[in-house]
């Protein structure tokens, strides 16, 4: 194993994997990724690969326009079909209140340019000719928001990263940092030990214990989230849909199969993740109220993964105050996918040039010493 390197990730997930490929394609390739496991086997290979910009704070609908410009020609850039889908988001609301919350994000969202729009019921089955239109009071929708394969992007991202010269240790765990000075001076794994430039912190669910080993304290914690997905029928959708009322998103995969979720408000934090029959219920419950024909389906295979939540469901991007060489790349909740592309490339900014960008600067971990206004839609 090497026993230095400019830049070492740790943790191979879409993170991690996103900025070794941007790294290396500006001709930064002394890049030493560690995953203790194997690539996509945290909450990468386990998301729904929804990709939407329809957020409700300025920086995070700036990031994510950014990201799906990225997407839109990563399968071309990559060369590999990542399976990119550009149906839309069809995002539901049930109340009066959450209507007014769409109208507002609609706004907001239009000044900033992404095509958005606020539908009645009736629009709304125009999109999703299969929705129980009496289940909503209204809908928004962007066009140019979207679903890919998790695995094909991550899969993607490392195979064009290691043609570059970037080294990735699978089964090979950090166990420790060694600071000295205001810097990581040694990063130790179960397999030796290394000499560090920078250090990423990729970790996803796991990146409090990583810091944690520097001395950090970050305020993210572990939610599990569970996920469903049935056999395939004929494709009739591309659109992918969210809740604001429930939680609830579902999409459908190109090869036909129903992929969804819904979170649990009950859920406490920590590292359980086993199925439940319970969530099936719930899902399954509400899927069916607002697509009764899904009720025909069965499912195939349910799973679970980590959330990595912090205070307002907000990634923490970017420099650690105190130790210079240490860069937050975690945080995500249920949107680390969907902005992975736009992320790597703030990152890699500030790896390569010192720039802090104002997106690194919104989402510093210094944020957490004043007032937190969070992201208000936090669904996948
Ligand atoms: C059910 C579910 C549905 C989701 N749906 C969506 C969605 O539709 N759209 C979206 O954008 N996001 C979604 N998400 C969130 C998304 O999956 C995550 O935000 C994203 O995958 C985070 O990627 P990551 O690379 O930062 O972390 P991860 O993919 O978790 O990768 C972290 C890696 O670090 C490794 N690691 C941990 N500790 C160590 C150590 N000590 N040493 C070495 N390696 C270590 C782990 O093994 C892991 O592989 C969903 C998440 C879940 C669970």
């Amino acid at each position: 194993m090497k026993r230095s390197a400019d830049v070492v990730i740790i943790g191979a997930g879409v993170t991690g994997a996103a900025l070794a490929y941007e790294l290396a394609r500006r001709g930064i390739r002394d890049v030493l990724i560690f995953e203790r496991k194997f690539p996509c086997s945290g909450a990468s290979g386990r998301c729904g690969g929804g990709i939407r910009q329809q957020f409700t704070t300025p920086h995070n609908i700036r990031l994510a326009m950014e990201s799906v410009n990225r997407y839109e020609t990563l399968s071309e850039e990559l060369g590999v079909d990542i399976e990119f889908i550009q149906g839309g988001y069809l995002i539901l609301a049930e109340t009066e209140e959450e209507r007014e919350a769409q109208r507002k994000a609609v706004a907001l969202q239009n000044e900033l340019g992404l095509p958005s729009r606020l539908l009645t019921p009736r629009e709304a089955k125009e999109v999703l000719p299969l929705l129980d239109e009496t289940t909503i009071v209204s809908a928004t929708y962007c066009p140019t928001d979207a679903h890919a394969n998790p695995f094909r992007v991550v899969e993607g991202y490392l195979t064009r990263a290691r043609d570059r010269g970037v080294v990735l240790e699978k089964f090979t765990e950090v166990v420790d940092l060694e600071v000295k000075e205001g810097r990581i001076v040694r990063v130790r794994t179960s397999r030796g030990d290394v000499a560090p430039g920078t250090v990423v912190n990729a970790a996803g669910a796991w990146s409090r214990e990583i810091a944690r080993m520097a001395g950090v304290e970050l305020p993210n914690q572990p939610i599990r989230h569970e996920i469903a997905i049935t056999e395939p029928v004929e494709f009739f959708m591309d659109v992918m849909v969210i809740s604001i009322h429930n939680g609830i998103y579902f999409s459908q995969t190109k090869e036909g199969q129903i992929i969804g979720g819904i979170g649990d408000p009950e859920e406490k934090p920590g590292y359980n993740i086993s199925s439940s029959l319970g969530f099936l219920r719930r899902y399954a419950r509400e899927l069916l109220r607002y697509v009764p024909a899904l009720g025909q389906l069965s499912v195939l295979r349910q799973w679970a993964g980590l959330y990595d939540v912090t205070p307002d469901a907000q990634p923490v991007l970017g420099p650690t105050p105190g130790l210079e060489n240490f860069i937050q790349a975690n945080g995500y909740s249920g949107h680390g996918f969907m902005i992975a592309p736009a992320v790597a490339r703030h990152l890699a900014d500030y790896i390569e040039k010192g720039i802090v960008s104002e997106i690194l600067e919104k989402l510093s971990l210094e944020r957490f010493k004043e007032e937190i206004r969070g992201e208000a839609f936090v669904v996948g």
